[in-house]
């Protein structure tokens, strides 16, 4: 069996596999670690349980964890070694890391190094690593790199138009997240379509709390639209995307808005809920615009044409687009955005077939657009979880049972 680890700074999320990763066999969340109120919930074998407990550190909520999968009850296994290998989820790979691979305490050095470049989600992926090696031993664990499908852009489309030194000395440039999503559901759409991934020029549409647009062309990533911290691009559920990198200095100069509020501003009160002023999520926002909410309205409207303009930036960067995906939770359950970014979108050979939009909600994979339509568009639901178990099963060199 093959467990999932992701590790954040008070949470851990875990799903265990069975070893040809068909089956998830168990599931579950440690949350509030280090504060009040932590606990767990877990679910195997049809059975979901909640518990409260005191938990100071990753270490204590790694051991409850086993302890849940263990359980006579409700858990999974039996003993601890037959979870044959471990994957864990790792945010920023930098240019260090081009895929995944096998942790050694070489590799924990390596990201050690790179934290800077993410200071809220590397150090708890290494507390993670070191913690899940210390408690399964003897079992290889291996790193799934978020930055790693993005490796192959080309320069032109990594590198930021500053003076080079920044890049040569600091390593600032384009990298890209969301990159374990966006190569599931590449790959799940060459399946579905029957079709080489190698013929596909793919725009891949991350519509989630985070959202990433990301130009797949024959299986690899050529551009995606977050850079360099978790900011910019299309605007997201709090945050602001691409605005004028001049804003800063005017916050500063003339509104009197110092650099860390300027942050909060740009990553938590913006976006959906900065323009709706309903809210963050999308079920909300697209009620309050059908009630005929006029900011709910321009936020939904903003949302979709932001994500337009990046579909046809990218079909120019690949010279063309055949394929269009949709994932994630707006991606795969919204038939409104989706039809607001495909609308005008005709002279690219996207079309969308209303009805099959309408039907493409709650986790099933779907082409929406119309059979004769010169560009395949589809939903499909993202699992970050399987391709973390199936990179592992084939570093850790698990035979399929
Ligand atoms: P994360 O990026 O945290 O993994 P998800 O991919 O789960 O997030 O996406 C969460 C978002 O998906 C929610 O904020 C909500 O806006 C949106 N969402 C979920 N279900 C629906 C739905 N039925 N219709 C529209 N939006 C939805």
């Amino acid at each position: 069996m093959i467990l999932t680890i992701n590790t954040g700074s008070s949470t851990i999320k875990y799903q265990l596999f069975s070893s040809d990763v068909e089956q998830v066999l168990a599931r579950g969340i440690v949350s509030r670690i280090g504060e009040e109120g932590s606990y767990i919930v877990h679910a195997a074998r049809g059975r979901e349980v909640r518990k409260e407990i005191p938990l100071r550190s990753h270490h204590e909520a790694f051991e409850l964890a086993i302890q849940h999968l263990l359980h006579p009850q409700y858990g999974a296994i039996h003993n601890i070694n037959e979870i044959e290998a471990v994957g864990h989820r790792a945010v920023h790979g930098a240019d260090a890391f081009m895929a995944s691979t096998l942790i050694t305490d070489e590799v924990l050095d390596k990201m050690s190094e790179l934290a800077p470049l993410a200071p809220l989600h590397n150090p708890p992926n290494l507390v993670g690593m070191r913690e899940g090696r210390s408690l399964l031993r003897g079992v290889p664990h291996v790193a799934v790199f978020d930055t790693a499908f993005h490796q192959t852009m080309p320069p032109r489309a990594y590198m930021y138009a500053l003076p080079y030194r920044f890049y040569e000395e600091h390593r600032i440039r384009r990298y890209g997240f969301h990159g374990t999503s966006c190569r599931y559901v590449s790959h799940r759409a060459a399946a579905l379509l029957q079709r080489p991934l190698k013929e596909l020029n793919s725009v891949v549409c991350h519509l989630g709390n985070g959202v990433t647009i990301t130009a797949v062309k024959g299986g690899e990533s050529v551009d995606t639209s977050i850079g360099f911290a978790t900011f910019g691009g299309v605007m997201m559920g709090t945050r602001a995307g691409d605005v004028d990198p001049g804003l800063v200095f005017h916050f500063n100069r003339e509104l009197g808005i110092g650099i860390e509020e300027y942050e909060r501003i740009v990553y938590y009160e913006s976006g959906l809920l900065g323009i709706s002023g309903v809210g963050n999520d999308m079920r909300v926002i697209t009620a309050a615009a059908e009630a005929g909410h006029e900011r709910a309205r321009l936020a939904m409207d903003m949302f979709a044409y932001m994500i337009k303009k990046y579909v046809g930036a990218y079909a120019a960067a690949m010279g063309g687009i055949n394929c269009l995906i949709f994932t994630a939770g707006i991606g795969e359950n919204s038939a409104p955005v989706r039809r607001m970014v495909c609308e005008g979108l005709e002279f690219l050979g996207i079309r969308v077939d209303p009805a099959s939009n309408e039907d493409a909600v709650g986790g099933r994979e779907m082409v929406i657009s119309p059979p004769e339509a010169g560009c395949t568009v589809a939903v499909i639901p993202t699992d970050e979880e399987k391709m973390i178990a199936i990179d592992t099963r084939r570093i850790a060199n698990l035979q399929p049972v």
